[in-house]
């Protein structure tokens, strides 16, 4: 790949899309990391690189369809679309359930590629995947930019990721930076001022 993992985690860094310390995720799980893909997506230029880097991986399977859950994957997918010349769709939740909204539709056979930003328990991705299947689409692979899995998720398709990061999530119960009596942070929302 074009990236290295470490020149992917270092954009992430550089944009403050990965934070090192004590953090309270919104799964109310406590982590030493917290990472934001919005902050280095917010930049079209990083991107696009990392759209054209998961790209590559693609680039001989004649993928047709690029494919993302809303809202997480939009950015990421829609440019690894670009880089293959593929169309962008979107699924989302309707009633909890993933599906397609506004006109979208595949046709039987299809070969899609299913993007995520960051992959963490493969759910969105593995409802993503399920729902395009429901609708004759053939899901050639899942790809994302980092994988918070530590390559365990199971998506029910092949999947490729850019970087893995292998930072537990723990229980605030059992997790030791509390022991330690650090404060934790919850990141991520800002009031205006
Ligand atoms: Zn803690």
């Amino acid at each position: 790949m074009s990236l290295r993992p470490e020149e992917v985690i270092q954009k992430f860094r550089e944009t403050g899309a990965l934070l090192e310390g004590h953090f309270v995720l919104s799964s109310g799980l406590h982590s030493g990391v917290y990472l934001q893909c919005a902050l280095v997506l917010q930049h079209p230029r990083e991107a696009e690189a990392l759209g054209r880097a998961i790209a590559e991986t693609f680039q001989t399977e004649n993928i047709q369809t690029a494919a993302s859950p809303a809202i997480g994957g939009l950015i990421i997918g829609h440019e690894v679309a670009r880089a293959l010349g593929a169309r962008f769709i979107w699924t989302e939740r309707e009633n909890g359930t993933m599906v397609l909204r506004r006109g979208f539709s595949v046709s039987t056979g299809e070969r899609v590629l299913v993007v995520e930003d960051v992959v963490t328990t493969g759910g969105s991705t593995r409802e993503t995947i399920a729902a395009l299947q429901n609708y004759g689409a053939n899901v050639i692979a899942a790809a994302s930019i980092i994988d918070r899995s530590s390559g365990k998720a199971d998506v029910g398709a092949p999947r490729i990721a850019l970087a893995t990061l292998d930072v537990p999530s723990v229980d605030p119960a059992v997790c030791e930076a509390c022991k330690r009596g650090e404060p934790a942070i919850k990141p991520g929302s800002r009031k205006p001022n």
